[in-house]
């Protein structure tokens, strides 16, 4: 139901400097320029020409398949689909790499941001639209943050580059220290760290569901997904496992925002918290109750689409950079994205719907599916757990209880430490 597009923030900056008709590629050997051209009000430039500059290939593979091949960094695009790979990283781009007569066009977004944070020993100047070699100090020093290697000042640390020149070719630099920049992020997670990204529905003018039917409403969805958002947290981290809230307060993030959240921090697995409410407002309605698990799919029922739409309406309150964009492709290869995950997605609902049975007075509604733009974000397993019916007399005030709500953050807290340890042994203890 909602155009909800991911990623869209990551252009913005670049997007305000002013594009400059070429660019140079510089180093301390040459200094090459490489034309930018304008198509449908959009920058590019020719991947074989920037490849050139940079002393890298660019290689053509079947399937409409290419590798930018740098010393340091080796970038797998396919033509008309709006994300790179770098090793297991996928790199949204602002928009997809193209080919026009037989020439492959990478977004302006490739010289401004995705050279200087991933291949290692450039920096963009915008105001001399200037690309910039230089040879990153790491040798004798641990590896530098992305922050650090970003405002390194150039040196002349290889001893091949002539001294006058204020900056060495990459040929010339030792062996590539720096493999791949880590993907930007607050939290580094070591590599034998599990990290539970956990998502508290709403926020902030977001209220999500307002309940229960028939009384003055006082079950405010947004503050009971943050209750048991935060003490399943507690749980988790006192058995030993990193935890990432996308919010921890009273305020809005928007859907797309957390899943970019955990995926920037290489989340393991992706825990969204919500409560329920049905369509319409009548005595019936009133009555339902119980708890149920989605991962990311088609909807397939009525009931299926309609919590899906009541959770994506969020989005209606995201505005400027957050606010949802149309881009069918960036649909596409959304959902192909998360597909892989598909399978693990949904035996994390089915772990955590079994695990409520024990705990929640129900009915246990099953394991659904649906298409959640909060859940299409996230390049993990992914789940949404509906804990209850806030628009229920009974489940209201059940869900309120803070005995309750340690009750479910314990029950769920230990279905995903079973999920995980079965990933885990499946896939030989690695990610
Ligand atoms: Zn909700």
């Amino acid at each position: 139901m909602i155009g909800l597009l991911l990623f869209l923030q990551i252009g913005v900056a670049s997007a305000s400097a002013p594009i400059p008709t070429f660019i140079v590629v510089r180093d301390g050997v040459s200094s090459v320029s490489v034309p930018v051209t304008i198509d449908g009000g959009q920058p590019s430039v020719r991947a074989d020409a920037l490849m050139r500059a940079m002393h890298g290939t660019l290689i053509t593979s079947t399937n409409l398949h290419y590798t930018l091949s740098l010393s340091r960094m080796r970038l797998d695009l396919i033509d008309g689909i709006p994300f790179a790979k770098l090793d297991s990283l996928t790199i949204p781009l602002t928009r997809a790499p193209q080919v026009r007569g037989g020439v492959l066009y990478l977004p302006f977004q490739f010289v401004s941001e995705v050279i200087p944070r991933y291949a290692g020993g450039y920096f963009y100047d915008a105001s001399h639209a200037e690309l910039r070699a230089f040879t990153p100090t790491v040798a004798i020093r641990p590896p530098p943050t992305p922050q650090q290697s970003a405002s390194t000042t150039p040196t002349t640390a290889g001893s091949a580059a002539s001294p006058s020149l204020p900056i060495t070719t990459t040929a010339a630099a030792p062996a590539p220290v720096i493999r791949k920049a880590p993907a930007p992020g607050p939290v580094s997670k070591p590599a034998d760290r599990q990290l539970v990204v956990i998502d508290a529905g709403h926020g902030g003018p977001d209220h999500g569901m307002t309940g229960p039917i028939g009384s003055a409403p006082w079950f405010v969805e947004k503050d009971v997904t943050l209750a048991v958002a935060k003490k399943l947290a507690t749980v988790l981290r006192a058995r030993g496992v990193d935890v990432l809230m996308t919010r921890t307060t009273d305020t809005l993030i928007a859907l797309a925002d957390r899943g970019k959240i955990a995926n920037s921090n290489h989340g393991d697995v992706f825990i969204s918290i919500h409560c329920n409410a049905p369509g319409y407002n009548t005595a019936a309605a009133a009555r339902e109750r119980g708890f149920e698990t989605y991962f990311l799919a088609e909807a397939k029922s009525e009931d299926e689409r309609r919590v899906q739409d009541m959770e994506n309406e969020s989005v209606k309150f995201e505005t400027g950079a957050n606010a949802a964009k149309g881009d069918p492709l960036n649909f596409i290869i959304t959902d192909m994205a998360q597909n892989e995950h598909l399978r693990e997605s949904s035996d994390l609902a089915q772990t955590i719907q079994n695990g409520l049975i024990e705990v929640h007075p129900g009915p246990n509604r099953g394991v659904q599916q649906a298409n959640f733009a909060v859940l299409r974000g996230s390049y993990m397993p992914a789940v949404l757990v509906e804990i209850g019916f806030g628009s229920s007399q009974s489940e209201a005030a059940y869900l309120s209880d803070q005995g309750n709500q340690y009750a479910l953050a314990r029950n769920i807290a230990g279905s995903v430490l079973s999920y995980l340890s079965h990933y885990e042994s499946r896939v030989g203890g690695t990610r």
